[in-house]
């Protein structure tokens, strides 16, 4: 029965593995899991059961921004869906969610920050909602590769909500991560269905190789077959505008892709290598997510991956048309302290903690408003980071979030205020009257006084005023814009020592630190291993397959890869520290300390550092070669003060 509705409204012909057990339990009014790779089509197990289902599939989805193409897949088969993003005009926005509401829709997408966002929060308590659907649902999961700790809160928000069914969807899920997520949503195990990691078209190549003869080896690799499609991928922005540039002058057809270029230029450069005018990109990690071009042929990783995982979605985009496809890693030690140095970016310093705890403690209201940018210059902690700490916090029983709301809603008047007014009688007109009167108008945009309006009429409150605009902008007489995002927290108690809190907290970031580096290194342990590569990489994710040996990767063919440190690195106390330190201590001044200083010689970024503009100085990252933990000693030892 459901293989008529598969044929009736996408026109394929059998599901693929895996596809259709998950959808089963989906339409027998079960929660499950699908743990499938990449491609490999996890979005069919909501499409065709939100077909079924008696009311709407909300589907959550940390890539909203590439879920246009599905939305269009979907209005192309008849089957009314939607995605609300922030950069939807505010009518579209409140037409799409009117259609949720009144039931015509099947699918709505949205991304997990809308959760935060009283507007929608306040409509989506209006709809009936059959099915959650967790894309990327891994992200929930600390022993995940990708944790967001906004999906944290997503099991709350389920119940809040009252959803019935939750759909887990994820291409990493080691067995740990998948416990996780499992007991986080209440889904019970023997319904998470795990298959395809197995990828019998891949050939997987590990190649030791010294770092000085990456560029010739790519290069004629490449030259092999010059126009095979293909993704080459490299840690830094700076090396795929080196390795582009290089390639290139060789006659390559390239071109280099990073978050570091203009957003069009990205696009332009994707939709040419969609359409095959481009042959090879050569790409940070920021390339590749949601691309759907079936045949690629390579993908070689000129510098080593961020794990096991971003290796397995990385070499996943290749060969998706199942013709036999290249994937290759450059394998070396030489900068496996780049990738660590992402990660220790990541943790905060105790006093950037401890200052936090102290804004908590001497804040005066139980109301504690946020902006996240701006706190995190303040504190020198990443967003991320920060965000993390905050959900911490919340774990710790010390604040608990309320609300996101925008700092400012603005608008302009469509109809002369005195035309909205006269739509009201009776008490209703008295509190438009009253919010009106709260509006303030400057040159084109009409700012609201939302405490204001609270204060002088005694029968509004905020969701009130609210719901209220939300209603003129659907009239139609104002179009109405919501601005900056505070998001607030209740702070439920000051009662906490600072010292021992900061402790605890830095200690779980410690955690968390010795986590990720332990996860680089259990790849590169990977690639050093004396068993099947293909057979290792399908039972990392719980997949199994039969037989021994696969007969296409390099352990089958060639035997084990040892992977070497080939650049020779001097020692550190034959470098003139007061040389390379003098410009960032001048500019750092007062922000000058063994953590800073250690960052700006590994490379480091971070907010304050940004602020500073550090990067630009002379020698930042001239020993981002070289293990964080060594530089920080010897950092330490030259800035001891001289006897
Ligand atoms: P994933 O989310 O797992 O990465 P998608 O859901 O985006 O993968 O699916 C990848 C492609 O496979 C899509 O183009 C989709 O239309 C196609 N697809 C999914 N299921 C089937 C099927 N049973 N038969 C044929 N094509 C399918
Ligand atoms: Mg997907």
């Amino acid at each position: 029965m459901i293989e008529q509705e598969l044929q009736k409204y996408f026109g394929f012909g059998s599901f693929r593995a895996g596809q259709r057990e998950v959808i089963a339990r989906i339409v027998a009014r079960q929660s499950a899991g699908a743990i499938f790779p990449t491609g490999a089509g996890k979005s069919l197990c909501y499409q065709l059961p939100a077909l079924m289902l008696p009311h709407l599939t909300l589907v959550v989805s940390p890539l909203l921004a590439l879920m246009k193409d599905q939305v269009d897949f979907l209005a192309g088969r008849g089957i009314p869906a939607a995605r609300l993003d922030s950069t939807l005009a505010t009518d579209e926005y409140g037409r799409i969610l009117g259609r949720a509401k009144s039931g015509e829709l099947k699918i709505l997408m949205i991304s997990v920050e809308r959760f935060r966002n009283e507007r929608f929060r306040s409509h989506l308590q209006k709809m009936n909602v059959s099915l959650l659907v967790v894309d990327e649902a891994h992200c929930i999961s600390e022993w995940g590769h990708n944790f967001r700790p906004e999906y944290l809160k997503l099991p709350a928000y389920r119940r809040e909500f009252g959803i019935p069914q939750v759909l887990l969807l994820t291409a990493t899920a080691t067995e740990p991560v998948i416990g996780d997520m499992c007991a986080k949503f209440d889904v019970p195990r023997e319904n998470v269905t795990v298959t395809g990691f197995y990828r019998p078209n891949l050939f997987l190549q590990v190649t030791p190789i010294p770092e000085s003869r990456k560029e010739a080896h790519l290069l004629e690799r490449l030259q092999e077959s010059p126009k095979a499609p293909t993704i080459v991928y490299v840690t830094l922005q700076k090396t795929a505008e080196r390795i582009s540039d290089f390639l290139y002058s060789r006659g390559i057809i390239s071109c280099p892709y990073h978050a570091g270029m203009e957003s069009q230029e990205r696009e332009r450069i994707q939709n040419e290598f969609l359409a095959g005018q481009i042959d090879c990109v050569v790409a940070t990690i920021a390339f590749g997510m949601g691309i759907d071009k079936k045949d690629i042929r390579r993908v070689i990783h000129y510098d080593l991956p961020k794990s096991i995982e971003s290796y397995s979605q990385e070499i996943g985009r290749s060969g998706r048309d199942g013709g036999p496809s290249f994937c290759e890693v450059l394998a070396n030690r030489d900068n496996i302290s780049v990738l660590e140095n992402f990660i220790y970016g990541d943790t905060p310093e105790k006093e950037s903690v401890q200052k936090l705890l102290h804004t908590i403690q001497q804040h005066p209201d139980r109301t504690w408003e946020i902006r996240p940018i701006a706190l995190s210059y303040e504190l020198d902690i990443r967003v991320l980071p920060l965000k993390t700490l905050l959900v911490y916090l919340d774990m710790e029983g010390i604040i608990e979030p309320r609300y996101t709301r925008f700092d400012e809603y603005a608008f302009k008047y469509r109809v002369p205020p005195s035309d909205i007014a006269e739509q009201f009688q009776g008490e209703r007109k008295e509190f438009v009257q009253a919010v009106l009167q709260g509006c303030h108008t400057k040159k084109t945009w009409t700012h609201i006084d939302i405490p204001g309006i609270l204060h002088a009429y005694a029968r509004a409150d905020r969701q009130r005023v609210i719901v209220a605009l939300e209603y003129f902008s659907k009239k139609g007489w104002i179009e109405l814009q919501a601005k900056q995002e505070v998001e607030a927290y209740e702070i439920l108690t000051r009662d906490f020592d600072l010292g021992t809190l900061s402790g605890r907290m830095c200690g779980l970031f410690a955690t968390k630190e010795n986590q990720e580096i332990r996860r680089i290194h259990a790849m590169v342990d990977f690639f050093e291993s004396d068993s099947c590569i293909s057979r290792s990489l399908a039972r990392y994710f719980g997949d199994d397959i039969e037989r021994d040996g696969c007969g296409h990767c390099s352990l089958c063919k060639t035997g084990r890869a040892v992977l070497a440190q080939t650049v020779k690195r001097k020692p550190l106390t034959a470098f003139p520290f007061h040389e390379l330190t003098g410009e960032f201590v001048r500019v750092a001044r007062g922000q000058c300390s063994v953590p800073s200083v250690t960052k700006f010689l590994c490379g480091i970024s971070s907010p304050a550092f940004m602020k500073l503009n550090a990067r630009k100085l002379p020698h930042f990252g001239a020993l981002e070669r070289y293990p964080f933990l060594e530089v920080r000693r010897w950092v330490a030892d030259c800035l001891k003060p001289q006897r």
